[in-house]
């Protein structure tokens, strides 16, 4: 369910999960924050942003997708791009002093990616994510009409 950034940064005995997912609030107060009970999950810039998931062993970097239940109905999700420990190695040699400076720049990186893979359709010439993609070069709703692509 969504919380409040607030909701975050004032809990009591945070664990160690909880106490990054504050860190990195503190310096990215906009996010839209989603959480369980072993979750939080960090969404920035929203569709054409990505995502930070903390969990007691670790964090994920992810960013938008679509899942297609039964074929027809999309339905928002995030795709895994790296998993991470809170010790984990690659932290030590990326040459960052703090954990929350190396996971804001994983964040940066991802939607970096994210915005890359915004292709124009060559039909309607405007610009769309992969997941509503026919090709690399026609969305799906024009590949419907001009291709007679049934989905
Ligand atoms: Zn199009």
């Amino acid at each position: 369910m969504k919380t409040s950034i607030d909701a975050i940064l004032s809990i009591e005995h945070p664990r160690h999960f909880e106490a990054n997912a504050a860190y990195v609030l503190r310096e990215l107060p906009l996010c839209v924050i989603e959480r369980t009970r072993d979750t939080i999950h960090i969404f920035y810039e929203g569709e054409t942003g990505a995502s930070l998931l903390f969990t007691p062993e670790g964090f994920e970097v992810r960013i938008p997708s679509l899942e297609w239940v039964d074929n027809h109905i999309p339905t928002p999700t995030t795709r895994l791009i790296d998993r991470y420990t809170y010790h984990d190695t690659r932290v030590l040699e990326s040459g960052f002093t703090y954990l929350t400076e190396y996971m804001i720049d994983l964040l940066h990186k991802a939607v970096e990616l994210r915005t890359a893979g915004y292709k124009e359709c060559k039909f309607c010439k405007k610009i769309f994510p992969p997941e509503h993609r026919h090709s690399e070069d026609v969305y799906q709703s024009c590949a419907r009409i001009h291709l007679r692509i049934v989905y």
